[in-house]
C-alpha cells in the first residue's frame, strides 16, 4: 500500500498514513480525531520538478531567460 501526506484542517497537523486508492480519503487526524484532513502532495513531487528543463532557456543559462540568446519566458 502506498503512503499519503495529510495535513488536519483543524489543528494543522501534518502526518501520513499508508492507505489503498480506494481509501486514501478515508483518514482522521490522529492527534483530534478530525475526518477532515486534506491529503498532501507526495514528496516525489519536487524530484520530478527540479529534474525538470522544459522552461529552461535554449542555452541552459537561466530557467527565466538570459542575456546570451534573447530568450524570455
Ligand atoms: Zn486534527
Amino acid at each position: 500500500m502506498p503512503w499519503y501526506d495529510y495535513t488536519c484542517e483543524v489543528c494543522a497537523e501534518a502526518f501520513e498514513a499508508e492507505r489503498t486508492v480506494a481509501k486514501r480519503d478515508d483518514v482522521r487526524c490522529p492527534r483530534c480525531s478530525e475526518s477532515r484532513v486534506r491529503r498532501t502532495l507526495p514528496r516525489v513531487h519536487a524530484i520530478l520538478r527540479s529534474g525538470s528543463s522544459e522552461t529552461a532557456c535554449p542555452c541552459g543559462e537561466s530557467d527565466s531567460g538570459c542575456g546570451c540568446c534573447g530568450s524570455r519566458n
